[in-house]
């Protein structure tokens, strides 16, 4: 068995340390059918994608596509950042991305005042002084409202920094179309968590989460918890096949 795609690589264009071509030659290095650009969301603070630079990363993904054997596609780990779902790109950002990531990550900006007290600061310290029912309940929908509103492909590093109702996330997930993701660096779900998710049959996919070309393809930390759990093959979307994804599919379907 065989994973045929990376959907989740970070560049220099945020804070990966390679450029989109040394991500790209590495894909086609390892054998990948796909692999994905999907730098850090324009509000970060500190790691965001400036968005005068969309332009020249769109310019090496094409270059890139011209010169491997390997299918490129340019995304964003976008932040979501407000309790109604919101997340750090504008409809018309969307058209122009071919893959849609989120994730939720400390030091982004709030898209108002309003909720940068009701949802950045207590989810900021929620780790420090600890969360609480009402607390997980706001993240979990949160989450669903994002999924509900976008076209998001694929939730990265569930639970990390964050406390929610996995399984609630996984459920509407599966309704409209968007993978969890196995996170190539840490998978910070529990196991308990992890069988959960995969319980609502939610389509489950490994990505590298790789800031350094040498670890795109990497799954060897997400795959342990694959073979720990024995999540069935059929259910992860990038082992022996290529995902359908909920993007490309709005946009007319794989090319
Ligand atoms: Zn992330
Ligand atoms: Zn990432």
């Amino acid at each position: 068995m065989k994973y045929l795609g990376d959907y989740h690589t970070h560049t220099v264009y945020s804070h990966g340390k390679g450029t989109v071509d040394m991500n790209v030659r590495r894909a086609a290095e390892i054998g990948l059918e796909e692999v994905a650009i999907t730098d850090h969301g324009y509000r970060h603070t500190t790691y965001n994608v400036r968005r005068t630079d969309y332009k020249y990363m769109r310019r090496d993904v094409t270059d890139a596509n011209a010169h491997y054997p390997v299918k490129v596609y340019l995304g964003l780990e976008t932040n979501l950042h407000g309790r109604y779902g919101e997340i750090d790109v504008t409809e018309a950002d969307i058209e122009d991305l071919d893959i849609l990531l989120c994730g939720y990550h400390k030091l982004v900006y709030s898209p108002t005042v309003k909720e940068f007290f009701s949802f950045y600061v207590p989810t900021f310290f929620a780790p420090m002084f600890g969360t609480s029912d009402r607390r997980r309940a706001i993240n979990t929908e949160a989450y669903i409202k994002a999924i509900e509103k976008h076209p998001i492909d694929v939730i990265t590093h569930l639970e990390y920094t964050i406390d929610v109702d996995v399984a609630a996330v996984a459920q509407a997930a599966k309704e409209y179309g968007t993978f969890i993701e196995l996170n190539g660096k840490k998978v910070s779900m529990t196991d308990e968590q992890v069988a959960a998710v995969v319980g609502t049959g939610v389509g489950i996919i490994l990505n590298s989460d790789a800031h350094s070309p040498g670890r795109v393809g990497d799954f060897s930390v997400p795959q342990a918890v694959v073979d720990r759990l024995k999540i069935p093959p059929e259910q992860i979307v990038n082992l022996d096949k290529l995902p359908d994804f909920r993007l490309q599919k709005l946009k007319g379907g794989r090319k």
